[in-house]
């Protein structure tokens, strides 16, 4: 995922220039990079199970919805 959106993989669907999208996706990369699954804790009021997570994606759109908009998909609620 991080290779596709660094190649600028379907950014021409956004509508505008993400001037920062390069560098988060390098920032992100280092943590992904950085994490260890044997030394980290499953903190459940942090992030959701996955049960959860499965209904944060929106299928017209084909995005998942971040935690400040946990409800419903960002596009389909302005
Ligand atoms: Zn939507």
């Amino acid at each position: 995922m991080l290779d596709l959106a660094s190649r600028r993989h379907r950014w021409d669907e956004l509508g505008y220039h993400p001037p920062f999208a390069q560098d988060y996706l390098r920032q992100y990369r280092e943590m992904v990079e950085a994490f260890d699954p044997a030394t980290a804790e499953h903190r459940r009021d942090t992030f959701p199970d996955s049960d959860a997570a499965a209904l944060a994606s929106c299928v017209q759109h084909r995005v998942l919805s971040s935690l400040p908009h946990w409800e419903g998909c960002v596009l389909c609620n302005d």
